[in-house]
């Protein structure tokens, strides 16, 4: 399998586009935006870059790597040849329905079908297509050329031969593939996410501010960043977003998101990505400039 197509040129098509070239796929990055395509290419060649500096790739395999990368903003002649799509647009339901509908028009019928949804179901992407058997999700973890994991899930009428596809091809790309089912929130965010949502309900409630909270979880059970901060990291419109999903797709009442959550969404205090979150960030930039912007 050497014909990949990304969907998606944000945060996490980039390096899924960046991991596939430079373990000697050939590339299509389609996006339907062109400075989104613009801003993948500088950000791929920068992380690339950085690679060389510590040591890890030569300037050859940079620029092997580059000439693996095509850029488009046409869905049909970008997945015309692929063996592999992984779909890495928007967190929109209706948005990626739509996208596989023309994946499974234009796609060659032997192609698979992955998506790196956080939380849509996989079993409803499949069911618009002509292929659910061939529908798969590949959720990697941000930032992907460095975080090992990939949930590898499998819809409801995923093939079991396709599941072993993508778990070899994970392990080509020298990640680690963890195979799970078709549930809300899958494995990773059906357990970090009630985490995050339990750190905000304690601050809500006043159990403690925002550094505290942060530093028991960071020196008490050794992670390497609070949950607050690592919701500012995510984005806290994502995570109620996820949340969501949980709340509905289980109907269990523990999974609502804290209100403190859904009004600083609405105030559009959203984390890194708007400045200000549960911490206050430099602009364009994950470092905190106040910390904590609250207690
Ligand atoms: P992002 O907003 O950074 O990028 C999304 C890109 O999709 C944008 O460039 C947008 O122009 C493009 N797009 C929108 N509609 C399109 C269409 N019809 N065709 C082609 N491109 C289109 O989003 P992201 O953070 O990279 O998230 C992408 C996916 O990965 C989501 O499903 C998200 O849940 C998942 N995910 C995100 C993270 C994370 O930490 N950001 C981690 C794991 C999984």
């Amino acid at each position: 399998m050497k014909h990949i197509s990304v969907i998606g040129a944000g945060t996490m098509g980039n390096g899924i586009a960046h991991v596939f070239a430079m373990n000697q796929h050939k590339v299509e990055l389609i996006d339907v935006s062109e400075p989104a395509l613009e801003k993948a290419k500088a950000t791929i060649g920068k992380n690339l870059d950085r690679m060389v500096a510590k040591g890890i790739l030569s300037e050859e395999g940079k620029a092997e790597t580059l000439a693996h990368l095509n850029f488009t903003t046409d869905i049909p002649t970008g997945v015309a040849q692929a063996e592999l799509v992984v779909e890495a647009a928007t967190e929109r339901e209706d948005l990626k329905l739509d996208i596989f509908k023309q994946l499974d028009a234009h796609a060659p019928q032997g192609c698979i079908l992955a998506s790196n949804t956080s939380s849509i179901s996989i079993t409803r992407i499949a069911s618009v297509t002509n292929r659910p058997e061939k529908v798969i999700g590949m959720h990697f973890m941000n930032p992907v050329p460095v975080m090992k994991l990939v949930e590898i899930i499998n819809g409801y009428a995923t093939d079991a031969a396709v599941t072993e596809i993508i778990r070899k091809k994970s392990e080509a790309l020298s990640k680690v593939p963890v195979v799970v089912n078709d549930y809300p929130g899958f494995v990773a965010n059906r357990i970090l996410m009630p985490m995050i949502n339990e750190a905000i309900i304690s601050l809500f409630e006043g159990v403690a501010g925002v550094e505290e909270i942060d530093t028991v979880m960071k020196l008490g059970m050794a992670h390497p960043m609070g949950p607050l901060q690592l919701a500012d990291f995510i984005g806290l419109d994502v995570c109620l977003s996820i949340l969501r999903v949980l709340h509905q797709g289980l109907g269990n009442p523990k999974y609502a998101p804290c209100p403190l959550l859904v009004n600083m969404v609405q105030a559009g205090r959203l984390g890194v990505k708007s400045g200000e979150g549960f911490y206050t960030y430099t602009p364009g930039s994950k470092a905190l400039v106040v910390a904590p912007s609250f207690k």
